[in-house]
């Protein structure tokens, strides 16, 4: 994530360049009126403190000195982060602060969420952003955080098998016990949170067919389609190495597909190559080769 992006920079521009160039025009249509001249100044004025105002929240929130806690709770948490050179490290350091600051993470009815359990989840996205310094999460809602391990489709808490859920129109669901259980092993191809946030990416384009499509160059969607499809039939047949569940769709198969170039790169890369070279693009690292485990 950044303070201010190249487009939204642009944007600002033009609008000031309008703004300016009416005013100068009405000026010179009023007879020299300045009182048009001062009003256009004082318009973007406004308009500088209006449009930039997230950009300098965000500057702040980034100069903050990062927590020693937070600093030792990812140290000890995050495999990932004790992998990465210094220019990513503070990327990721970057992330986290802005996470922590801006985003919504919230218990069942509003319930506070303690500190910890906040950082795990901007530490996961801090992980799968960490190639993509241009890219905003892509979450839509909130987050909200059940406790225990699982619920099930009529969100009982204790019952059924879901870990989380990433719904279309509404906040990302996280057990809490399945979060923490992501973090404790790295390197078991299971994460409940990378596994939600591919199906977020997923949805950005309004179906869920295993191709993150908004964020992807348009030639590269249709051999995207085909790795994806064929891996899919494997696990759909029980002979994929990503497991039966990936086979329930090929939604399932790209968010378990994400699980596994996080935590089990190299198998991923063995077993399919071409796949761990699609997820390779899309986050833009080479997992296989930043994660020494
Ligand atoms: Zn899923």
């Amino acid at each position: 994530m950044k303070a201010i992006y190249k487009a939204d920079k642009i944007f600002i521009i033009i609008y000031f360049v309008i703004i300016c160039s009416v005013g100068i025009f009405l000026f010179f249509l009023s007879d020299n009126n300045y009182r048009i001249l001062i009003f256009t100044l004082l318009t973007e004025i406004f308009y500088l403190l209006f449009s930039t105002r997230k950009y300098h929240k965000r500057l702040k929130v980034i100069n903050t000195p990062f927590p020693q806690d937070w600093d030792n709770f990812i140290k000890t948490k995050s495999k990932f982060f004790n992998n990465i050179d210094d220019k990513h490290k503070k990327r990721f350091i970057n992330d986290i602060k802005i996470f922590m600051s801006e985003f919504n993470v919230e218990g069942i009815k509003g319930k506070k969420i303690d500190e910890k359990t906040k950082l795990l989840i901007a530490m996961g996205i801090a992980t799968v952003l960490n190639g993509r310094p241009d890219w905003e999460p892509p979450i839509r809602d909130s987050i909200v955080v059940y406790p225990g391990r699982n619920f099930d489709e009529n969100f009982k808490i204790g019952e059924g098998n879901y870990a989380g859920m990433a719904p279309l129109n509404g906040p990302m669901i996280l057990s809490k016990d399945s979060l923490k259980a992501s973090f404790e092993n790295q390197t078991d191809g299971y994460n409940v949170l990378f596994h939600e946030i591919a199906h977020y990416f997923d949805w950005e384009d309004g179906e869920a067919e295993g191709v993150p499509a908004v964020r992807m160059l348009s030639n590269t969607i249709i051999p995207w389609k085909k790795v994806i499809y064929d891996e899919w039939e494997k696990a759909n047949k029980g002979q994929s190495f990503l497991g039966s569940y990936a086979g329930k769709n090929q939604a399932e198969l790209f968010a378990v597909a994400t699980e596994f170039f996080f935590e089990k790169p190299h198998l991923l890369r063995e077993k399919n190559p071409e796949l761990y070279e699609l997820l390779k693009n899309f986050f833009n690292m080479d997992t296989e080769k930043l994660i020494p485990y």
